[in-house]
């Protein structure tokens, strides 16, 4: 089971194993996002200092940041850059592994914010509550206190959300279902460990703020190509490789109906120890050192290219992930953190279709914000589905379906408007 933020997809298993795996994933459709790791790392109790300091973090001048300004709160906007980072400061959990309020404004003119928590490597964090004063509830108070594990929000919570280790996001709004307005707002973060109990600790909090834009260019996602050399691919052959090309034709032909295009695409070469990913859990895993590798790039999307991440707990012949992303959404204009980037299985199962460009344009979409429109159906036939009201459920022609096949090639207006609303993308005027 698990916890995380982590979207992982399994190849289609074959029919036999296909309702192991379902069980697999069952236990994860409680928990919202498909397969993934459980907290495997005892929880360290790090309290140290908190705090209430607000102020804005430097200029970073990173490619894909449109600006970052001064504190923006209470302040009239609308006009000013897209996006504009603002710090909330350092808060301590207490016993019930839960921060005080921590208040903030939202200006005129911001319609998306993603929270953004960092701490313990070792604890994972998601919001126990988000409201504005005028007694509206993006994330019910009661949430946690109603729910079986804190993994993650789902039935309570219209705008969902997924717990993640170290460093969390958290997008909002999600789903048309909820709507941002100007004013002041209160958040608690909820701090748990490897075994989902509440931990004390101090996690530094931030907001981007985000505000609509229509560029007329449309919008552009820098991506660095991590090559691990798998597959003999290198930064300097890479581009050469026709399957390789194939598949970022086919992820951009995926993502143009949002207007968005990859560019620029970078190549780098990162550490052949990334070639086997045979953990995921834990700071010291293979995925979190694949990720940490990026440490360092140009401002991107790190897109690792290994040879296989291998499923957890994975099912003989059905034992490949075919990717996953670092959070949903990932960590805005982070680059090099344990979280961020996705990772991409190379390999191609014996009967299964190569379908890499889908698989690359599906963990985009997770890292831009998107979770599936649907998970994987319980044995009991019941499924989770997503909260956009324009998806259909158990639709596989949906990009953003459980398990990506060929066919998955559909985006709908609203998760379009979801993608639209991450930081990472930049304007092309
Ligand atoms: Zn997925």
């Amino acid at each position: 089971m698990k916890t995380t933020h982590q979207a992982t997809e399994t190849p289609r298993p074959p029919a036999a194993l296909a309702r192991l795996a379902r069980l697999g994933c069952l236990f994860a459709a409680v928990s919202l996002v498909a397969c993934g790791p459980t907290p495997d790392t005892p929880a360290s109790d790090g309290s140290s200092d908190s705090g209430a300091n607000r102020g804005a973090d430097a200029a970073s001048g990173a490619d894909g940041v449109d600006a970052i300004s001064d504190d923006a709160a209470g302040h009239d906007v609308s006009a000013g850059p897209r996006l504009v980072h603002v710090t909330l400061g350092d808060h301590k959990t207490l016993a019930d592994g839960r921060t005080a309020d921590i208040a903030f404004d939202l200006p005129v003119g911001v319609t998306a914010i993603v929270v953004r928590v960092e701490g313990d490597p070792a604890l994972h964090y998601i919001l126990a509550s988000l409201e504005r004063d005028a007694g509206f509830s993006l994330i019910p108070k009661a949430w946690l206190d109603q729910a079986p594990v804190p993994d993650a929000c789902v039935t309570p919570c219209a705008n969902r959300m997924a717990a993640q280790p170290g460093a969390a996001a958290f997008l909002f709004p999600n789903t048309p279902l909820v709507d941002l307005r100007p004013g002041p707002h209160r958040l608690r973060v909820y701090a748990f460990d490897a075994k989902r109990q509440p931990a004390q600790t101090t996690v530094q909090v931030s907001l981007d703020l985000v505000r609509p834009r229509a560029p007329p260019g449309g919008w552009r996602l820098p991506v660095n190509l991590c090559l691990t050399g798998a597959m003999g691919w290198n930064a300097g052959n890479a581009l050469d490789q026709p399957r390789l090309v194939a598949a970022l034709v086919t992820a951009q032909q995926l993502l143009a109906p949002a207007g968005i295009a990859l560019d620029p695409i970078r190549t780098v070469n990162v550490s052949a120890k990334g070639q086997y990913i045979a953990s995921q859990h834990g700071p010291d895993s293979d995925l979190m050192q694949l990720f940490l590798s990026g440490d360092g790039l140009p401002n991107g999307l790190n897109v690792f290219l290994t040879e296989r991440v291998v499923a957890v707990g994975g099912l003989p012949g059905a034992n490949v992930v075919l990717g996953l992303a670092g959070g949903i959404p990932g960590l805005p204009n982070s680059v090099g953190h344990a979280r961020d980037g996705i990772a991409l299985s190379l390999v191609v199962p014996p009967g299964q279709t190569d379908v890499l460009g889908h698989t690359m344009a599906h963990e985009i979409g997770h890292y831009l914000g998107l979770f599936h429109a649907s998970e994987a159906k319980s044995a009991s036939g019941s499924g989770v589905h997503d909260t956009l009201p324009d998806t259909l459920p158990d639709d596989p022609t949906n990009l953003m379906f459980w398990s990506v096949g060929t066919q998955a090639t559909k985006l709908s207006h609203e998760q379009i408007q979801v993608m639209r609303r991450s930081p990472w993308l930049v304007a092309v005027p």
